[in-house]
Formats: C-alpha cells, sequence, structure tokens
C-alpha cells in the first residue's frame, strides 16, 4: 500500500496518506484544510514495494514459464 507523506506549506503539519495510484490530487490537509501540500517521497515504501512484489510474483511465474 503506498502510504505517502505530506507537509502542508501553510499550517507546516506534517501527515501521512494512504494513496491509490492517480488519486493524489485531491489531497488537502487535514489541519486547516488548505491544498497547498508537498508530497515527501517515501523511501520505504519504494526499497519495499518493488522488492516485495518481485519475490512474491518471481515463484509461481518460475513454475508457469
Ligand atoms: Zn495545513
Amino acid at each position: 500500500m503506498p502510504i505517502y507523506e505530506y507537509k502542508c506549506n501553510k499550517c507546516k503539519k506534517e501527515f501521512e496518506k494512504l494513496v491509490f495510484a492517480g488519486d493524489d490530487k485531491d489531497i488537502s490537509c487535514p489541519q486547516c484544510n488548505s491544498r497547498e501540500v508537498a508530497k515527501k517521497m517515501s523511501a520505504t515504501s519504494f526499497m519495499g514495494g518493488p522488492s516485495l512484489g518481485k519475490c512474491a510474483a518471481g515463484a509461481p511465474n518460475a513454475g508457469f514459464s
């Protein structure tokens, strides 16, 4: 699950949000409701996501091909 970190440019609040693919255009600050939020790339979700998926998909695929 892609959880992104955001930081509000208005009140400087940092928050995390679960974002599905392409569904990150409606992010607003939970504190001041501002849409002026900056997305922070989460290193953990980048490193963990693809490698975990590869590992899980690798075994069954090897058997099929
Ligand atoms: Zn805010």
